[in-house]
This record gives structure tokens, C-alpha cells and sequence, in this order.
């Protein structure tokens, strides 16, 4: 389709009242590379955050209050990743300010203080695959990943940590691009261009009952990352 077609096609859209559209993205995640070789050079947290702008790229724009960025230091040495917002977080325009993230601060800090690492929450940086709320904090979808994955891309390349801490199966699939569950990936280094991943539970999902053996293999792998990356 040339230019004029895809203006008429815009149009013909436009006319029927169709006020926004999005790219279709292919089923399978790509595991990044194409998209990483877009990110300028000298890449900023700052420069990122600018180009997301007043983000409207996806339909994930329409509910949400604020965009979450991340939070944390951009020289991080460990970066975690999350999903993406929930009611608290897309309130503050925070990362993990809620239950859960009163649960991701504790088992940061207390794990770190048990192991005689001095790390506070405030050392790391704290981010997710989509940085606004999905709709009654469903799944983000494989597009609005994709989307906004490019952000989170970037962000990681820019931070250069010397690992990744993947929370939940979501994180683990835009960083990894595979499809296994978290009990298959977690307590093993997996690779996100060349930086290792730890994969482990969403703390979320350690905050339901009856989950008192996932709740230690959390502690195990937060254990495994923190002296891979202070030791
Ligand atoms: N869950 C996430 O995945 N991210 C947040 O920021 C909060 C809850």
C-alpha cells in the first residue's frame, strides 16, 4: 500500500468515527535485538521518560492517571521488573507503592540485611513491561508489551546493570521472549542482551495464601541475584 492508499484507507476510518488505531504486532514476542539497535547513543533515563511523553501509543493511555515511569538509581547495579501499575501505583506515578510493593521493599531490604549486604530499596531501579495500568489490572497484551516494551528496552540498556531481577511471568516473557511459566524459569540466570536475568514469583502472587513454599524459593533467588551482583 503507498502513501495516498494508507491516507485514504486513515480517512475512510476516520469517517466512521474511529478516533484512534493501533499497529498490529505479530503474535510471538521478538526478543528485542531490532528494537535495541534503535536506541540512540548516550540514551538518558531523562531522554527516555521525554520520549514517552503524554504517551498515547496504545490503548492502555485511555484509563490511566499517570504514567509510571520507574523509580530508583539510574546507575543501579540490579534493575527488578514488574508488570505493570496497579491502582496505587497509577495514583502516585510510582513503582510497586502498594501491598505488593511494600512486599518487593521488604524482601529487598530484609534479604540483603540478613545476607550483611547494605542495599535499601532507593540503590536499585524499580520498573515494569508497561507503564500504565492495564483496566482492572488485567494482563498487559502482547501488543501493548511490545509497545511500550521499547521503553523498557531502553531504559535497561541505558541503566547497563550487571543483572535483572524478572518478577512474575509476564516480565519473564518480554525479556526473554519465551512462553514457560516463572516455576520453570525461576532460580536459574537466564540472558536479556547479554545481562543476566533471574526470574522469580510476582510479589502479588506471594502475597496470596498457601503460598509459603513459593515465598521461600523467592528469598532463594533474591539471595542468588543480590551476591551475584554485591558479592
Ligand atoms: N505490580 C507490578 O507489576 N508493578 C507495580 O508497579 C505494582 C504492582
Amino acid at each position: 500500500m503507498n502513501q495516498d492508499q494508507a491516507r485514504q484507507l486513515l480517512e475512510f476510518y476516520q469517517d466512521l468515527g474511529f478516533k484512534t488505531i493501533y499497529r498490529r504486532v505479530s503474535e510471538k514476542l521478538s526478543a528485542l535485538p531490532p528494537v535495541l539497535s534503535l536506541a540512540p547513543d548516550h540514551d538518558t533515563l531523562q531522554k527516555i521518560s521525554n520520549d514517552i511523553g503524554d504517551c498515547k501509543r496504545c490503548r492502555l493511555h485511555e484509563q490511566r492517571n499517570r504514567i509510571v515511569f520507574g523509580s530508583g538509581n539510574e546507575h543501579a547495579r540490579l534493575v527488578f521488573v514488574g508488570e505493570g501499575p496497579g491502582a496505587d501505583e497509577d495514583a502516585q506515578g510510582l513503582p510497586f507503592v502498594g501491598r505488593a510493593g511494600q512486599l518487593l521493599t521488604q524482601m529487598i531490604e530484609g534479604t540483603a540485611g540478613k545476607e550483611g549486604i547494605p542495599l535499601k530499596r532507593a540503590d536499585v531501579y524499580i520498573c515494569n513491561v508497561v507503564k500504565c495500568r492495564p483496566p482492572e489490572n488485567r494482563t498487559p497484551e502482547p501488543d501493548e508489551m511490545e509497545i511500550c516494551g521499547e521503553f523498557l528496552f531502553r531504559q535497561l540498556k541505558s541503566i547497563q546493570p550487571k543483572a535483572i531481577c524478572a518478577l512474575g511471568g509476564t516480565a519473564a516473557k518480554a525479556l526473554l521472549g519465551v512462553k514457560e511459566g516463572v516455576t520453570r524459569l525461576r532460580g536459574k540466570w537466564h540472558k536479556w542482551s547479554g545481562i543476566p536475568v533471574m526470574v522469580t514469583y510476582h510479589p502479588s502472587y506471594l502475597l496470596r495464601p498457601f503460598n509459603q513454599n513459593a515465598k521461600r524459593e523467592a528469598w532463594e533467588d533474591l539471595k542468588t541475584a543480590l551476591h551475584y551482583v554485591y558479592d
